[in-house]
């Protein structure tokens, strides 16, 4: 009962595992063409600057702006201030810019601090990310870079892994491949044991004896156990 609850829970986590990694990246690779819902722009105390994100089933995009405390919106006429309010943390699977870019800056790379931008995957909840900015030429002009967006034969594989949402995902999408797996393998011992068979490996048993002489099975024992 055990080994087959142990067995259970890894069909669960395989099948879990791989669905999720599967939804991310089929949804990296598709354009719904739903309207994202737009939430933001928002402050963030902690990381100083504001942050907005786009919305659709399975996909989330986060644009982080730093030292920004207003921005503008694209209005007719003349663009309109939008008050960055009430404050709010950015999503928790965000990379940190404001220490990011600091970091980068120290290290050579001159990244334009208020585009930064990054896309997240995964169902129910994103589990996979890549980031989109801008790097800065010594001539002055900008060229786009991306981070951790993998392309592997045609398919893109956003590559950095927000293991809180991969391990949500894989407990919600493995429960029905575990359930299953446990059912399937219950059913199929009660019907051996129906048979007179032994549960594990078939082999015809005596009722008088309860330990398989085939594969050693010890029915006494897993029905003492199933008791308990
Ligand atoms: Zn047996």
């Amino acid at each position: 009962m055990l080994r087959r609850a142990v067995r259970a829970g890894l069909v669960h986590i395989a099948a879990g595992l791989g669905a999720a990694l599967l939804i991310a990246v089929a949804l990296a690779n598709t354009t719904t063409g739903a309207t994202p819902r737009l939430l933001g722009p928002f402050y963030d105390p902690d990381r100083l600057g504001i942050w907005l994100e786009e919305r659709t089933p399975g996909r989330r995009s986060v644009i982080f702006m730093l030292a920004r405390s207003r921005i503008y919106e694209d209005a007719p006429g003349a663009p309109r201030l939008v008050s960055p309010r009430p404050e709010r943390a950015s999503p928790a699977w965000t990379t940190d810019w404001s220490r990011a870019i600091p970091a980068m800056q120290a290290s050579g790379t001159m990244i334009d601090p208020t585009q930064t931008q990054e896309h997240a995957f995964g169902w129910p909840a994103v589990c996979l990310a890549s980031a989109d900015y801008l790097e800065e030429q010594a001539g002055g002009t900008f060229i786009a870079r991306s981070e951790h967006a993998h392309r592997i034969n045609g398919v893109v594989v956003p590559g950095r892994v927000w293991a809180p949402g991969l391990v949500i995902n894989t407990l919600v999408l493995g429960a029905p491949a575990g359930a299953a797996y446990l059912v399937g393998t219950l059913i199929i011992s009660m019907a051996r044991r129906h048979r007179g068979v032994c549960p594990l490996c078939c082999y015809p048993t005596d009722p008088e004896i309860t330990v398989c002489p085939e594969c050693g099975h010890d029915a006494a024992h897993e029905q003492s156990r199933l008791a308990a």
